[in-house]
């Protein structure tokens, strides 16, 4: 079954030890739609400015991403994103976050999107999140993402978001800063008070716990060999996930974990390289190698 996403999609100019560089593709639903590309059909709602290069979507559509619900706005400017990483390669500096086109963007969902079973809300203003829930007829799957910047500034639209999905994918210190408590567990608690059944914890390279329930779910990361560039693992890891289990039609837990560990191994790839330079020429034989060594790591 397919996938519908809402998101950004992104100029980014990140700074890392190993490198910088400047207006290149990034944004939510870029990294998603990529990663959930190996697994299903995905189709796009965002949008970008007159600033945006053609070479962009036609990489996406070379995926059989369809953009149809990707509007090029005539007289705005695409978002912007500028961050810079230290050795740790952990949470970014934000520098910069121009929004531009997403200010004012009124998602509209092309009817023939309106009946799609699983849909993610990729970080993005969580009342565009909510305008789209308005508009779906009662998918099976709601997942979504938010990052500290809405947390800070859209709490009370953030919350109101939040009651109306299933499952929330964010990394560690969102949980934290969302349920305003330290301990990942209190915290995991809190959230799902809040509606989402269940709660996918991101841990970069200290793997993504999965919380549904009292029942909590640990995968580790793949253990890398080279990391060039944090940006778009949380999005490829949703990505990979969300592709994996809408792939299969499923709404089994069991089927939640294999998404995990596809989110995880697809987001190894991203980190090796700027932007999604590595992510865009992933090989199914690529995947499935990298799986493979992933699911030897905990196996007792
Ligand atoms: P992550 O997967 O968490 O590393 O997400 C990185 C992507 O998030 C970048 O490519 C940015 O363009 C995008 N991004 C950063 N800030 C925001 C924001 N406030 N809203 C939507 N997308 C954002």
């Amino acid at each position: 079954m397919s996938v519908l996403v809402v998101g950004s999609v992104a100029l980014d100019s990140v700074e890392t030890p190993f490198g910088k560089v400047e207006n290149v593709l990034g944004g939510s639903a870029s990294y998603f739609s990529i990663a959930a590309s190996l697994f299903t059909d995905v189709h796009v709602v965002a949008a970008v400015g007159n600033d945006f290069p053609d070479d962009h979507i036609e990489l996406l559509k070379s995926k059989n991403i369809d953009v149809t619900g990707l509007e090029k706005e005539k007289n705005g400017q695409t978002f912007r994103w500028e961050g810079k990483y230290g050795y740790d390669l952990g949470d970014p500096d934000t520098l910069g976050t121009h929004l531009n086109v997403l200010e004012t963007f009124d998602p509209v969902i092309p009817d023939e999107y309106k009946d799609i079973d699983y849909v993610f809300l990729a970080n993005i203003d969580p009342e565009v999140q909510m305008k789209v829930l308005d508009q779906v007829n009662s998918p099976k799957l709601v997942a979504c993402d938010t990052m500290n910047f809405w947390i800070e500034n859209k709490l009370e639209e953030l919350k109101e978001t939040l009651k109306h999905i299933d499952i929330l994918i964010i990394n560690d210190s969102e949980t934290r800063e969302l349920a305003g408590e330290p301990l990942i567990t209190n915290a995991a608690r809190k959230i799902m008070e809040m509606g989402p059944k269940t709660l996918v914890c991101k841990r970069g390279e200290y793997g993504a716990l999965m919380f549904s329930g009292d029942d909590i779910f640990f995968a580790p990361s793949y253990p890398l060999e080279e990391i060039f560039d944090p940006t778009g693992a949380g999005d490829t890891f949703a990505g990979g996930f969300m592709g994996y289990v809408a792939g299969n039609g499923s709404m089994n837990p069991e089927d939640f974990k294999k998404g995990v560990a596809y989110g995880s191994v697809l987001a190894s790839f991203t980190v090796e390289d700027f932007s999604v330079n590595r992510l865009r020429n992933v090989k199914q034989n690529d995947l499935e190698g990298r799986l493979a060594d992933f699911l030897k790591l905990s196996k007792i």
